[in-house]
């Protein structure tokens, strides 16, 4: 038998599911039907059939999967199909999802977590992850074959032009490979973390030889992988050589909404490469799919590029606004990125869009609030009529008490399921009877971040300059009561925990505002946020990061605003005027 199809069968087993399996190939999903007093599951294939099994029990059987690693049930959430007067017939139908493809981005190394991450992915119908191609090199053979099993295919890529052609092989022996900036070849640092602004002089033939030599290495090596991707190391400095330089005008610079006003737009450049390097190694494994990204100053899509098959491009709405919709034409960031979507849509010639979202609150990983509930599901809806086949987040883990809703959504909501029908049934399977409590204390989160200003892109600076200490305490009082409620709910505990946090971060920032807070004030902070690491909170390494740059700021009287780059800050200072 195969290895889904067992696992259905297993995991049938474990959730109490006493369901008859049926193959129908025309079905555009699984669907669920009580015939003569039993359960039947009707799937086209074995990942369906498995969807099946999780979908009856959380229908029927009191599961909820909202969380990795940590199943609910709740016996009183039952639902008995067997009882007199349920009618046989269709009790989930079939339906082809919203989109086809529904997944994670991964910025950071598998880990313990990882097997329950494929776990929740499977049990939420997520079908695709996109990791770095260095933590790719590191996930072993088990673990693959444990996420092909449950249906999710593994894209191996994100930024990687160092990955394709390493500074520390090709820098000594290939220094042509390398940008030329100023007259003068960089370079490569040895620092792979940061690669901020290092790429590659990307019309040389021979490097294009070589990248595509290079990919068709990697996929006869790595036979499980099926996409890959090209995609310049983060930042911006593209190669000023004499050919590179015929690619774009330097005087044409990017656009304000996608922070690459500072400087001239390189979507020429890098769609000529993807376009030259998916044609070579398309032309000797068209099974194999190169995908790009589209963000800051390569947005769109040049003129005449398409999306041929074996083509996919990842959208990136870097840094939108979360007070609008992605489609809200009244709003002066995301309209633009909707526009873009529009673009790309429109130059499918067998290729594949897919959106790069920030569900984690956009921007670093600060546990800021964002609630995204309703508009997810306006969201997929509006993304499925636009032609984009797919939906992908940045998450972690170790914050799923903040942000675990929007992703339970985001799955719910890709799939095709009913907005209002899973919110509230989410609240329910969640807070029980004091599932309206629950809703007002989110709905309480929304309307601070609604109120205090037009749009919003949730960094420290855009929150908590335009709300009052007294708003994060009257959340934290709700939040004390929802836990009073259910002294023993590790949620609800968290949610007090999150919103103490608001409470300290909104004290430390009107402090550094007013030129009174000291690096100690700072570490106080920080240290109290690591004192959390039991929960799912906080990304404690980013915190690190973070804390790392507030307290340089302090120290060396730069004015606090964000992370110290000044490009960054200067948008975040212009922001004040043009998104009040
Ligand atoms: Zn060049
Ligand atoms: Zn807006």
């Amino acid at each position: 038998m195969d290895k889904t199809l067992q696992l259905a069968f297993d995991e049938a087993k474990k959730y109490g599911v006493e369901a008859d399996f049926v193959t129908e190939k025309t079905l555009p999903s699984f669907e669920i039907r009580r015939a003569k007093g039993r359960l039947v599951i009707a799937a086209p294939n074995s990942i369906e059939t498995l969807y099946g099994v999780y979908e009856c029990a959380e229908l029927f059987y009191g599961y909820t999967f909202f969380e990795p690693g940590r199943d609910r049930f709740d016996a009183s959430l039952k639902v008995d199909f067997t009882a007199p007067g349920v009618p046989n017939g269709r009790l989930a139908f079939a339906r082809r999802p919203l989109l086809k493809r529904r997944g994670f981005i991964q910025e950071f190394p598998f880990n313990h977590e990882t097997p329950m991450l494929f776990d929740w992915m499977a049990k939420n119908k997520l079908n695709y992850l996109l990791v770095w191609m260095k933590y790719y090199d590191e996930l072993s053979d088990e673990l693959k074959e444990m996420a092909a099993v449950r249906g999710i295919t593994i894209e191996s890529g994100h930024h990687n032009f160092n990955y394709w052609i390493p500074g520390k092989v090709y820098g000594k022996t290939h220094p042509e490979f390398f940008a030329e900036i100023n007259g003068k070849r960089i370079t490569p640092s040895s620092n792979a973390e940061l690669l901020l602004s290092e790429q590659l002089c990307t019309t040389n033939p021979e490097l294009r030889a070589e990248i595509a030599r290079r990919m068709l290495e990697y996929c006869d090596q790595h036979p499980e992988v099926h996409t890959i991707s090209l995609v310049p190391n983060d930042g911006f400095g593209w190669c000023e050589c004499d050919n590179c330089s015929k690619f774009y005008d330097k005087n044409k610079k990017g656009d304000f909404y996608s922070l690459s006003e500072h400087v001239y737009k390189a979507d020429k450049i890098y769609h000529d490469l993807v376009q030259d390097i998916a044609a070579r190694v398309n032309k000797v494994r068209p099974d194999i799919q190169i995908t790009m990204v589209a963000y800051i100053n390569y947005c769109a899509p040049s003129e005449g590029f398409t999306l041929k098959q074996g083509m996919a491009v990842h959208f990136a709405d870097y840094w939108r606004c979360i007070n609008h919709e992605i489609s809200d034409p009244s709003c002066p960031i995301n309209s633009h990125y909707a526009d873009d979507i529009r673009k790309w849509c429109s130059v499918k010639r067998g290729g594949d869009v897919n959106i790069y979202e920030y569900f984690m609150g956009v921007n670093f990983y600060l546990s800021l609030p964002m609630i995204h509930f309703h508009e997810m599901f306006h969201e997929m809806l509006w993304y499925r009529n636009t032609g984009v086949d797919g939906i992908l987040t940045q998450f972690h883990i170790p914050h799923w008490s903040v942000y675990g809703l929007n992703y339970y959504f985001m799955a719910k909501a890709a799939r095709g399921d009913a907005e209002d029908g899973v919110i509230f049934d989410t609240m329910r399977r969640l807070f029980g009877a004091d599932e309206h409590k629950a809703y007002a204390f989110y709905s309480n989160i929304k309307k601070l971040l609604l109120t205090m200003g037009t749009c919003h892109i949730p960094y420290p600076y855009s929150l908590f300059r335009r709300t009052k200490q007294e708003d994060y305490q009257t959340l934290l009082m709700q939040a004390k009561e929802l836990v009073s409620l259910a002294p023993d709910d590790r949620f609800r505990q968290e949610l007090v925990i999150w919103m103490e946090y608001l409470c300290r971060f909104k004290a430390f920032f009107d402090l550094a505002h007013a030129d009174k807070a000291t690096v100690a004030d700072a570490q106080a902070l920080l240290d109290w946020v690591h004192t959390h690491r039991n929960t799912r909170v906080f990304v404690h390494s980013r915190f690190d990061s973070y804390f790392k740059a507030i307290k340089e700021a302090l120290q060396s009287g730069r004015k606090w605003i964000h992370f110290n780059l000044d490009w960054e800050d200067n948008y975040i200072l212009r922001h004040i005027e043009l998104l009040r």
